[in-house]
């Protein structure tokens, strides 16, 4: 339906009383869509497939990855997250965007060679540090002093061929490196330790993802990427 003729043609209604009858239809309609919605987002979880539109009108099918109150965390068809209000998505029973973004192996069955590189790493650069995993959580971090954790959820992503488009992916492509999925997983790693290593250097104040972090990440790109990334070609193969 054109919005823009709707429009048009109520601006030339003349009568009061038609024009009142309108507004009430159209707001209970609104009411209507909003309670459905809001209806609907309650039972949204995680690995539903939504579909939503961007700011430009575009629609885009997704896979939901996390949820909080608000927000649906969401990897679109094009590879992108994407952080969806729950009222603006809808729930998509089709199934061939499922398949388009599933992993192309079980997270379990690269877990293993995941935690023991960082174990090696941190261990060549002298650091005592848990390696951990958790699972149904995307969170992949290094807390300084505690641990590094590898979030399931980041782990299948690295693991589903669309074009990376998280920090693996742009690191990917800043020291030009095969974005593939051995070269994400093994860029995971690296990523992950070199935030061990550069907090261990230049100690807590240095900013998350700045100048030092890179210098450390780039030592490990030339020394170990080639080598962790078929590793993981061969696991994988
Ligand atoms: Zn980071």
């Amino acid at each position: 339906m054109k919005l823009q003729f709707i429009l048009d043609w109520i601006r030339k209604i003349e009568d009061p009383q038609s024009l009142s009858h309108i507004a009430r239809a159209a707001s209970d309609r609104y009411q209507q869509l909003i309670n459905d919605s809001k209806h609907a987002s309650r039972s949204f979880s995680v690995g539903d497939v939504v579909s939503f539109s961007l700011s430009n009108g575009r629609q885009l099918h997704g896979i939901i990855e996390g949820e909080s109150k608000k927000n649906l965390k969401v990897l679109a068809e094009n590879g992108t997250i994407y952080r969806v209000p729950r009222a603006y998505a809808k729930k998509e029973s089709t199934a061939p965007i499922k398949a388009k973004l599933r992993p192309v192996a079980r997270v379990e069955s690269v877990l293993p060679l995941v935690l023991s590189e960082s174990e090696r790493l941190l261990n060549d650069s002298g650091l005592r540090l848990p390696v951990r995993y958790k699972r149904r959580v995307w969170s992949t971090h290094f807390r300084p002093n505690r641990h590094i954790q590898y979030g399931e959820r980041c782990l299948a992503y690295q693991l589903t061929p669309v074009r990376a488009t998280d920090n693996v992916g742009a690191n990917l492509r800043r020291f030009k490196l095969p974005a593939d999925i051995p070269g994400r997983l093994a860029m995971l790693v690296c990523h992950e330790v070199s935030h061990a290593i550069a907090h261990k250097r230049y100690g807590p104040n240095i900013p998350p993802h700045g100048r030092q972090f890179f210098v450390v990440l780039s030592e490990l790109v030339d020394s170990e990427f080639a080598d962790i990334r078929q590793k993981f070609q061969k696991l994988l193969s």
